[in-house]
């Protein structure tokens, strides 16, 4: 019979530094994914909770030095109905609409999706799409770390283990257009089994600054670099579709698992970039 861990309440930042500094915490935010891991059905459970729920530090959105910036503790629910997410970057709103159901938008949190570090967290592709940056603090002081140095191997992360994530820093320049797909079993409450993000700028008739960020097709989440290199500077064309397609399915390596196979990965990675493509360059 699981025991459950002792739950602690800091009422400051520097008060939950101190505790994560001094040994074995394991923080909660929402609890959508660690209350699943509380049993002990999946892997070690927590020795001791560090409840983070009412750090007021951790909240809020806003735009601050042409970035965005969105609190740890942002739920699904707060990032869907910010105007300001909605003005700057609705590809996050939108991720966050397809996550779980209402229950889960309503408890689940950015920061606890980019801990978690599931390949599979839907968000994790915009921020690699973004050029996003975490800010993770802890007793020693904040350090601010790239998305796409963050997610360094299956469920790991560059946070340390005394650091909590304080907020994600998406820059708004230079402007991009960002755009998201999930693909999964249903519209809700289903884990993907593809989520894509393209960002590009059009700049004089050709694709710049152009990003693939996607989930679920490998073992972190992964921006494919080859697939890039065939849209950065080219026309928005049905042609360069076609190859950019045909190169992400060569250029991933997904597997089988009980959502998908690998060959059905691959042929709607393909699919979704190109309906993306073709729908931003208007053919
Ligand atoms: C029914 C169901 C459906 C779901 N559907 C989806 C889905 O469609 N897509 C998807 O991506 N996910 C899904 N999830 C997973 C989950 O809801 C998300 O990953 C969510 O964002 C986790 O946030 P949380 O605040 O609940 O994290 P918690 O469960 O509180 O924590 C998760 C992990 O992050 C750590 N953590 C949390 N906040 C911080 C912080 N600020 N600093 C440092 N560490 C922190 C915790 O220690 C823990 O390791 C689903 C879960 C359930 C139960």
């Amino acid at each position: 019979m699981p025991v459950e861990p002792p739950v602690t309440t800091p009422r400051s930042l520097p008060e939950a530094y101190a505790l994560l500094s001094s040994g074995a915490y394991r923080p909660i935010a929402g609890g959508t994914d660690l209350m699943v891991q509380i049993t002990g059905e999946l892997g070690e459970p927590p020795e001791r909770v560090l409840d983070v729920w009412r750090l007021e530090e951790l909240r809020g959105i806003q735009v601050e030095d042409d970035a965005l910036v969105v609190g740890a503790l942002s739920t699904y629910t707060e990032i869907r109905r910010s105007a300001l997410v909605g003005e700057w970057l609705p590809a996050l709103a939108q991720a966050a609409g397809t996550i779980g159901a209402a229950q889960i938008q309503n408890r689940g949190t950015l920061g606890g999706n980019i801990v978690n570090a599931s390949p599979a967290g839907d968000t994790l592709p915009v921020l690699l799409a973004a050029d996003a940056s975490i800010i993770v603090g802890s007793a020693r002081g904040e350090r601010e770390v790239a998305a796409a140095d963050f997610w360094t191997g299956y469920r790991e992360t560059a946070r340390a283990a005394d650091e909590l994530v304080v907020q994600v820093r998406f820059p708004l320049k230079p402007a991009r257009t960002i755009r998201f797909r999930k693909v999964g079993t249903r519209r809700a409450q289903a884990i993907s089994k593809v989520v894509l993000a393209l960002a590009y700028r059009e700049d004089g008739g050709v694709w710049r600054d152009v990003r693939v960020a996607l989930g679920s097709v490998a073992a972190t989440p992964v921006r494919v670099p080859e697939t890039e290199s065939v849209l950065e500077g080219a026309a928005p064309r049905a042609t360069v579709a076609d190859h950019a397609a045909a190169v992400i399915g060569r250029e991933i390596k997904p597997i089988d698992d009980v959502r998908s196979t690998a060959e059905y990965r691959r042929a709607v990675t393909g699919r979704i970039l190109h309906r993306l493509l073709r729908e931003e360059g208007g053919w």
